[in-house]
């Protein structure tokens, strides 16, 4: 018998494995488009994170999702520079607050906690939709997950479409002037390339559905 979809804390370690392994492959990519509206190390920033969570999930002591949330954003906070290590740490520490009494969460939960990263990104960066940052990915895979949660859909439909969300929302920073972090000093010469935070965040997504995909198949 298949259980029902749910994300435990081991499935969110798998994700969040997943997750590092895309950032590593993916660290010359991520750097390569900062160089182009940044200072060219996100790729290095976030990569320093990603090792630091594989070196760190054996000495977790988290037993909740919450718990396993807090411990992950901690160790991102810790190791990631930039403006991005706060901005990443603020998505796992809000999702370790709305997870905080719960064992493991079904998609109405998790749409509930994306919601609390989105806003706590927001205020923390001070920044809105259109501003070209990875809040482009990440509003539009909160709002697919809303819908999801509204049509009852089951989680792996749900993180599917989140991801293609977040890639679609990713895919339209190219036509954004970057307006805050340091992609905001280039002007319009920031038109024409793809925001590298919203990039990393599309990849999140990814592992997310990857990892649901491969504990609940249709
Ligand atoms: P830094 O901006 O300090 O060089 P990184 O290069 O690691 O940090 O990350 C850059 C990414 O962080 C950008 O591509 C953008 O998506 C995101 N970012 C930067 N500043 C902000 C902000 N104020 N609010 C939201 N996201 C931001
Ligand atoms: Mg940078």
């Amino acid at each position: 018998m298949k259980t029902s979809a749910i994300l435990s804390p081991l499935i969110a370690q798998n994700w969040l494995e997943e997750f590092s392994k895309i950032v590593i492959s993916l660290e010359d990519h991520l750097n390569e488009l900062d160089a182009a509206v940044g200072d060219g190390e996100h790729g290095s920033n976030l990569s320093n994170g990603a090792k630091a969570l594989l070196q760190g999930f054996p000495n977790f002591k988290s037993r909740t999702l919450g718990e396993f949330f807090e411990d992950a954003g901690m160790t991102i906070i810790n190791s990631v520079g930039g403006a991005s290590g706060a901005l990443y740490g603020t998505l796992f520490l809000r999702l370790s607050d709305v997870t905080s009494n719960y064992q493991e969460a079904d998609l109405t939960l998790i749409s509930q906690a994306f919601d609390s990263s989105l806003s706590g990104i927001m205020e923390l960066g001070r920044v809105k939709p259109g501003d070209k940052t990875l809040v482009d990915a990440l509003e539009p895979a909160v709002t697919s997950m809303r819908a999801s949660v509204k049509n009852s859909e089951n989680l792996l439909t749900a993180m599917i479409k989140a991801h293609y969300a977040a890639e679609l929302g990713c895919s339209s920073t190219a036509n954004m002037e970057a307006r805050k972090g340091r992609g905001s000093y280039q002007g319009d010469r920031s038109i024409g390339h793809i925001d590298p935070g919203a990039t990393s965040m599309a990849a999140l997504f990814g592992a997310l559905s990857n990892t649901i995909s491969n504990y609940f198949p249709h």
